[in-house]
């Protein structure tokens, strides 16, 4: 069976699906690998390092003809035109923000596995976990920017020049970026501070050498799955208003908060950017087109308040670390594809939990049962369509957007799309 590494496509898209150190784990058990040529340029990895790991460098037309393609991100419209019935195609293709991509793949007979889509709870679902290996990345990468943008010390600093007292950074949202980000900007010697809406993250967080800010005016919005409930329009003026006064004893922001099928909340408001210290640094990791944790944040750009607040906009964090992320992207998207091979071929189970997790599309058809056609009740089968009474996503989405990198805010968090593990 051929598995092919098609080169991506998306601009400023710089991981490669697989590195050459995962191959040997693939032909050793019976596949052939093929790798585009230029693939892994974007992650200085080139085809001869692919070739001398065992891989067999082909033209595009070639990688595209294989049994299996891996990817990292979604394949564009001349790449889905490309592929053929019968083909697998494996990698984070956000489908769930994107259901025209899914109703395109199914179309194309392609069977698409979404790996933004695994069961992250199950243990073996563990080391497929692209999500987590490239929210990670994000999260460092967030305080590695934000720490290049302040303008002072991060750590307590004592020369003949003057004492640098250390920067006060403050992470909002403390899943698996922003344990990282806390855990980097605390080894980069700054002060931290750390608040997410589900409770339960408070001895996480400790862990890794933040002090858990509790809010009292909002209680525990913990949801389904480990992730966080969308708050009450209440609730999210009550923390917005709370969270504005310590946001203000801060000199650097980090937003990392995600909703499952919502835009991300709005965490810091215009006031509470006008209640900065000038100087102070913002790093929006949910900043997208739609908006994003920050008032006025913009993804990829970074603009500067009137008041002298700097907000970055993050956005493609993982690719901007493209050697790093390729390589534990290659690891999840390796373990997976072993996953589902027995005898050198592809043995796909509907009945697995797993596979019925990330299988998005087989037999031309969409199979998920979260953008599965409307059931006899005019909604998605299976899916939950509301949350607190507002569509959620799949019905609603617009945009795909990496969790590490994308999110969408504004000042409503219920009406748009944005779901984590829309991932690149
Ligand atoms: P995520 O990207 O969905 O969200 C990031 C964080 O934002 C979350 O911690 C969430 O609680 C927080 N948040 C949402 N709304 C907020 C608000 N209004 N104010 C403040 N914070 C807000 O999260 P994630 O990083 O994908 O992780 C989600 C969960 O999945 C975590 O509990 C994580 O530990 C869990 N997880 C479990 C496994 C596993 O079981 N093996 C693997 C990976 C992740």
């Amino acid at each position: 069976m051929k598995v092919s590494v098609v080169k991506e496509t998306a601009p400023g898209e710089r991981r490669v699906a697989l590195v050459p150190e995962a191959i040997s784990k693939l032909t050793a058990v019976g596949l052939d690998v093929l790798v585009e040529s230029g693939a892994g340029d974007g992650a200085w990895l080139t085809d001869d390092s692919y070739a001398d790991a065992g891989g067999k460098i082909v033209s595009r037309s070639e990688a595209l003809a294989a049994d299996v393609l891996l990817m990292v991100g979604k394949p564009d419209e001349a790449t889905v035109a490309a592929m053929q019935t019968g083909q697998v195609a494996i990698g984070l293709f956000g489908l769930l923000a994107d259901p025209g991509l899914a109703e395109r793949l199914a179309r194309a007979g392609v069977t698409a596995v979404s790996l933004d889509m695994i069961p992250r709870t199950l243990p073996r679902a563990q080391p497929m976990d692209a999500l987590s290996s490239q929210a990670n990345i994000a999260g460092y990468k967030a305080a590695i920017i934000a720490a290049a943008e302040f303008g002072r010390f991060f750590p307590l600093l004592i020369t003949a020049a003057g004492t640098a007292r250390p920067a006060k950074v403050l992470v909002l949202g403390t899943g698996v970026a922003g344990l990282q980000a806390i855990g980097t900007a605390r080894r980069l010697g700054a002060v931290v501070s750390a608040y997410d809406v589900r409770p339960e993250t408070k001895t996480e967080a400790e862990s890794v050498g933040a002090t858990f800010i509790e809010l009292t005016s909002v209680g525990s919005a913990s949801g389904e799955g480990g992730y966080a409930r969308a708050l009450t329009d209440d609730e999210r003026q009550a923390q917005q208003d709370e969270l504005a006064g310590h946001i203000a004893r801060h000199d650097v922001v980090i937003t990392t908060a995600q909703v499952p099928g919502r835009r991300p909340p709005l965490l810091v408001t215009e006031d509470a950017l006008k209640a900065m210290a000038a100087g102070s640094v913002i790093v929006d990791m949910g900043a997208s087109d739609l908006g994003g944790n920050v008032a006025g944040s913009r993804p990829g750009e970074t603009v500067v308040t009137e008041h002298g607040v700097t907000i970055v906009g993050a956005s493609g964090l993982p690719s901007s670390m493209p050697a790093a992320a390729s390589a534990m992207y290659a690891r999840n998207v390796s373990a997976l594809l072993l996953s589902l091979v027995k005898d050198g071929e592809l043995a796909l189970d509907p009945e697995d939990e797993l596979q019925a997790g990330v299988i998005v599309t087989r037999g031309g058809a969409v199979v998920h049962p979260a953008l599965a056609p409307p059931g006899p009740a005019g909604a998605p089968a299976g899916q939950d369509t509301s949350v607190d009474g507002e569509p959620a996503a799949p019905a609603a989405a617009t945009a795909a957007q990496d969790t590490a990198d994308s999110a969408s805010a504004g000042s409503e968090e219920g009406s748009a799309s944005a779901v984590p593990g829309a991932a690149s």
